[in-house]
């Protein structure tokens, strides 16, 4: 507790824009979140008064963080699951707890978990050796040939197998990937070999036919209230979400139901304590899990001008036990973009700001403080209003007029 103000302290392991996001709704509540950050120039340690300066991997490090915090959380997933029992087993109340943060971690243990649960998954599976790769995409054709129809020919065993059938298959690094880093589309082969040459601990999935992503956000407290958000689109280009609709356009009630139940069901399943994101494909029949992460997420910064409560306000909430704010809509339709670094030089920021803000007063923008380089997150804008495809494009325009000063 920060005895200045009789309010709790939250610490939160990582110093990128999602700690100084939630160290923006820290302040609202009352307190001020204290961040280890891996350097003084992070973009949370740019604007948080309490920042200790650590790696996340030290173990003395996160034990002088820990220390006089309410509750510890993170900004990312890359602490070790051996650090986060063992500052649980000294006391330190750490959400979301090792056995369960893993599931955010490891792609594998995720698939298996979620396929023990009986969560819609794709055809997946580890994999050691381009043999094994070729199998699968093997499986995958048969699988393929299987589904149409229950009283279509079995695929004829005799055969000679046709080495395209099931190509492409997705491969995965088991940890450390994100923004389509660490994921790769196999064609063949060929393909398969050079990549397992790199020594990557794999696991391979079907190519999902999938019409649209979707995400679903939950926050689960302690206690065991859960909270979930209107689910909603997320549209990525070159694997890096680039813009979320909320609502997802056209969704039926039914599918939306089913998605948030989904969520709820995995977030009380695997013991998460604050926020949950599920990223879901769509296909034309049925949804399926891509990938889970627990913490404030990407596909949840609509929030803060679009719900009621923010998903950062909601991460605090749970991780103190407090009860769970509102999550609907503040609008009809809701949009966030994304604002990536663009090129180098052009018009400096400062005045690309500047023309933005004469063009549509009405947009929302954060930026995160960080140094711009091609491709990297470097803010996001958001707009409400009432038609989705008109809050869509001004949305995407004022992204480029931050990122390319158009
Ligand atoms: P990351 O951890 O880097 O975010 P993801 O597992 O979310 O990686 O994959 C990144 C993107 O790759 C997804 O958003 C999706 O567009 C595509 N993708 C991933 N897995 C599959 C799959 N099994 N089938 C089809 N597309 C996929």
């Amino acid at each position: 507790m920060d005895t200045r103000t009789g309010l709790p302290v939250v610490g939160m392991v990582g110093g990128g824009q999602l700690a100084r996001m939630t160290h923006q709704a820290a302040i609202a509540l009352g307190q001020s979140l204290r961040v280890l950050s891996v350097s003084p120039g992070d973009s949370a340690a740019l604007v948080a008064a309490d920042v200790r300066i650590g790696t996340h991997t030290d173990l003395a490090a996160l034990r002088e963080f820990a220390k006089g915090c309410d509750a510890v959380t993170f900004d990312h997933e890359h602490v070790p699951t051996g650090h986060i029992a063992t500052l649980a087993a000294e006391g330190v109340k750490i959400y979301p707890g090792a056995e369960t943060i893993v599931f955010a971690q490891d792609k594998q243990r995720m698939r298996e978990r979620l396929s023990e649960l009986g969560a819609p998954v794709p055809l997946w599976r580890p994999v050691s050796t381009a043999a094994d790769i070729a199998d699968f995409a093997a499986e995958v054709a048969a699988a393929k040939t299987a589904r149409p129809s229950r009283h279509a020919a079995r695929p004829d065993r005799d055969a000679p197998r046709d080495s395209t059938a099931g190509w492409p298959v997705v491969a995965k690094a088991v940890r450390g990937g994100y923004d389509g880093r660490g994921v790769w589309r196999l064609p063949d082969l060929a393909a398969a070999e050079e990549l397992v040459a790199t020594g990557t601990p794999l696991i391979v999935e079907e190519r999902v036919p999938l019409q649209r992503e979707l995400a679903a956000l939950v926050a689960r407290s302690p206690f065991g209230q859960v909270a979930a958000y209107p689910v909603v689109e997320t549209v990525q280009r070159d694997g890096i979400c680039v813009e979320v609709l909320a609502p997802a356009p056209d969704l039926s009630e039914a599918r939306a139901l089913e998605a948030q139940q989904l969520a709820i069901d995995l977030a009380n399943a695997l013991g998460v304590v604050g926020l949950l994101a599920v990223e879901l494909f769509e296909t034309a029949d049925r949804l399926v899990v891509n990938e889970l992460a627990m913490r404030p997420h990407n596909s949840g910064h609509w929030t803060i001008e679009g719900a009621r409560t923010s998903q950062f306000e909601q991460h605090l909430r749970a991780v103190l036990d407090y009860p769970m704010g509102e999550t609907s809509l503040a609008a009809p339709a809701v949009v966030m973009a994304n604002v990536l670094g663009g090129p180098a030089g052009g018009m400096p920021i400062d005045e690309r700001l500047h023309h933005l803000f004469a063009a549509d007063p009405g947009v929302r923008v954060h930026l995160y403080g960080k140094q711009v380089r091609p491709g990297r997150k470097i803010g996001h804008v958001t707009v409400l209003g009432d038609d989705m495809a008109s809050v869509r494009a001004r949305a995407a325009r004022a992204a480029r007029r931050l990122q390319e000063g158009e």
